[in-house]
């Protein structure tokens, strides 16, 4: 289903949402989904586990969203705290609850910690998920994680693009990057996976900027860098409603910089809300 999606002429767009935390930000999540069903995604995906979030809502959100909104949807699935029959597991309940795709992640250290910790009997690196999705559960698609500025515990981009390729080696049918603001960074990653034999699609990773503080602190968490001239312009004003024009008028120019270099397609972190990607999404009627 992948193969064919990122095939089309026009770039698949997917958005990412994370389980919301109370009742009420779960009813306005699927407002927002509403919303951006007008963009016609090809699938949706929900985290698993990420920035503190509890991993056990991720497939109930997922499922309400296929069931409401007849989408294709992906749960991420990392390592975290699971052996590799507790996988098994969940990707046996994902299969029979109708998910379509998994984005296979290793996960993060825990919060206070700056090294992975290895669940005894589970994995180490998520290539080795890949391969148990790929081996024991085939009609999933897989999408992986690729970091156009190297992931920050890698010792060097070379290595980091070594990692990468073994992961789509063992079954990856495309790769989401991190996100990132400066368009020659996805480019020069694209050429480098290609140097490298890497051929599935390479699927830019967007993050609308609406608040400075905000988006400091989650490029802080992932180490993408935020271009000086943007910051500057962001921080002219201490208002919402000004970061909101500015990040959104950054994206477009981002936005349109990268169809026109023909990318398959636009993964959007929406962060549960519409108003951003709605606004990137109506100035470029794809
Ligand atoms: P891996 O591919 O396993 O790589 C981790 C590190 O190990 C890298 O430095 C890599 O170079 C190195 N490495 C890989 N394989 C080997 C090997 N065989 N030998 C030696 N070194 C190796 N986190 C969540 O907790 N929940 C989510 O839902 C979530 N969703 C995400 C979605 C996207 C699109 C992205 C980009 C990230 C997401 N993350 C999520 C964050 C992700 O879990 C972290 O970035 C994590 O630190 C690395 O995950 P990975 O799957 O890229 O790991």
């Amino acid at each position: 289903m992948l193969k064919e999606l990122y095939a089309r002429s026009t770039p698949a767009i997917s958005f990412e949402l994370f389980p919301p935390k109370t009742s009420a930000g779960e009813t306005s999540l699927y407002d927002h989904v509403e919303k951006l069903m007008a963009f016609k995604p090809g699938f949706i995906t929900c985290t698993y586990g990420a920035g503190g979030s509890t991993q056990a809502k991720t497939l109930e959100i997922i499922g309400e969203v296929k069931k409401r909104f007849q989408v294709p949807v992906a749960s991420h699935l990392t390592l975290v705290g699971s052996t590799a029959d507790d996988l098994r597991s969940y990707l046996t309940t994902s299969q029979q609850q109708g998910v379509d795709m998994i984005v296979a992640l290793r996960g993060d250290p825990p919060a206070g910690s700056t090294e992975f910790q290895v669940t005894p009997g589970g994995f180490s690196y998520a290539n080795e998920l890949v391969n148990l999705i790929h081996t024991e559960f085939p009609s999933l698609g897989v999408l992986v994680a690729g970091y156009p500025e190297k992931h920050r515990e890698a010792p060097d981009m070379k290595s980091d693009l070594d990692n990468l390729k073994r992961k789509v080696d063992a079954g990856a049918d495309a790769i989401v990057t991190q996100l990132f603001y400066n368009n020659d960074d996805f480019f020069r990653f694209r050429d480098q996976c290609e140097s490298i034999g890497i051929s599935v699609p390479i699927v830019p990773g967007l993050l609308p900027v609406t608040s400075l503080p905000q988006i400091q602190r989650i490029t802080s968490l992932c180490d993408a860098s935020l271009p000086k001239g943007f910051v500057e312009r962001l921080s002219q004003k201490d208002d919402p409603a000004w970061h909101f024009e500015v990040g959104v008028e950054k994206a477009v120019e981002q936005v349109k910089g990268l169809v026109q270099a023909g990318i398959p397609g636009l993964h959007f972190y929406v962060l549960n809300r519409s108003d951003a990607t709605a606004r990137i999404l109506e100035s470029l009627s794809l």
